[in-house]
């Protein structure tokens, strides 16, 4: 499955359409949603968490909560 907003592979599952998206959209997804509900704590971790898969080279498929 492809990221609905470029090419790259979707391996980010989000609440929200297009549901599936690529790591870095999945980072811009929840920083937009963070703008929103900044209390929203478990948003905060999973941000957290993507940011610093990318800046590492993990790209095997992880459980996402
Ligand atoms: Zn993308």
């Amino acid at each position: 499955m492809r990221c609905d907003s470029c090419s790259k592979l979707a391996t980010e599952r989000i609440p929200e359409e297009p549901g599936q998206v690529c790591l870095t959209h999945a980072i811009e997804f929840w920083a937009g949603f963070m703008a929103h509900a900044r209390k929203e704590r478990r948003a905060q971790k999973k941000l957290e968490r993507l940011k610093e898969r990318l800046s590492g080279v993990a790209q095997f498929p992880e459980q996402v909560r």
